[in-house]
């Protein structure tokens, strides 16, 4: 899998600032000339080089979204959807803290997270890069969002109780000093929920891997030492069926002295030469894929003709009254 060994690769890792790298893909999913490689140190997975915080700030304050989703401002479906991974979400908080909790979510896209944690009972905010979304956040749900890159968002010391950051992690140009900040604005034993791709996932197919706007990739060994270098005690770490991705628990504790590295470039090299073509289409895993997309938005829609109020706050609460009251 390796392609090859570099030393004195331009970037230092981000993690461990190590410079001995090597070489594990030259494609990013989309079939353009991406460089990822893997830290001999620290195990750590990243794209090489990383773009600067300057070129980030601008993709993601208006392009993103709309390469990724195909749309600028989300449909009746995205909210949808995006209501009910919230709610999941939502399960999984309410057993970790009380509903009184103050509540900060990175990367709170159109904020329909935030919203039905609202209704659940937390003081919930949140920071989103993208313009776009933070405005109808704001508009349409009468939530509050940050139109703020994370290093830019003014959040006082200790005055959060939980911070949730769902697959965002995995997009900063600097993931040590995101988890930092986030150690910063934590009330002493706060709780931090963190979810990222899964480096040895099978989900994909081998070739569709690695992503231009996923500049670190994290195996769980490798997301614990990210979170536990960084102050926190997981408590803890979850692979999610299907997709494997990762979801990990920790608290604020104290940062530790000396980082240390239980993740090796060894165990990344065994994890992604195990995922081959061939493994994966035995798997099974493309045809359900394909069965589970063609069959989403039928149902999506299905949902949705039943409703008389298809605005955002409309499907919001129609899916809360289902699941929750
Ligand atoms: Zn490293």
């Amino acid at each position: 899998m390796a392609e090859g060994r570099e030393k004195g690769l331009s970037q230092r890792c981000p993690l461990c600032a190590g410079v001995d790298h090597e070489r594990v893909s030259r494609r990013g999913r989309d079939g353009r000339p991406l460089d990822t490689v893997l830290c001999i140190m620290c195990g750590h997975v990243f794209n090489s080089p990383i773009p600067s915080v300057a070129d980030l700030r601008t993709y993601y304050h208006q392009a993103y979204r709309a390469e990724y989703k195909g749309v600028v401002r989300p449909k009746a479906r995205h909210v949808l959807r995006a209501g009910i991974r919230a709610l999941e979400r939502l399960a999984q908080l309410r057993t970790l803290a009380s509903t009184s909790a103050r509540l900060l979510d990175v990367g709170a896209g159109g904020g329909e997270f935030i919203y039905l944690a609202g209704k659940a009972g937390f003081a919930a905010r949140g920071i989103e890069p993208h313009q776009g979304y933070a405005e109808q956040a704001r508009a349409m749900l009468g939530v509050d969002v940050v139109n703020a890159a994370m290093q830019d968002a003014a959040v006082p010391e200790e005055s959060i109780d939980v911070v949730t950051i769902h697959h965002v992690l995995e997009h900063l140009p600097d993931p040590r000093a995101a988890l930092s900040r986030i150690w910063q604005w934590l009330t002493p034993g706060g709780l931090l929920i963190v979810e990222v791709p899964n480096v040895a996932s099978r989900y994909h197919a081998p070739r569709r891997r690695f992503h231009r706007a996923h500049i670190h990739a994290f195996n769980e060994t490798g997301l614990n030492d990210a979170v536990t270098n960084a102050g926190f005690t997981a408590v803890a770490s979850t692979v999610v069926p299907e997709t494997e991705h990762l979801n990990l628990v920790a608290r604020r504790s104290q940062p530790a002295a000396t980082p240390s590295w239980r993740a090796t470039a060894s165990q990344i090299r065994a994890q992604l030469a195990a995922h081959t073509a061939v493994a994966h289409a035995m798997s099974g895993r493309p045809l359900r894929r394909l069965w589970a997309n063609a069959k989403r938005p039928i149902v999506e829609s299905y949902q949705l003709l039943r409703l008389s109020d298809r605005s955002p706050r409309g499907i919001l609460d129609h899916i809360w009254k289902e699941k929750c009251s």
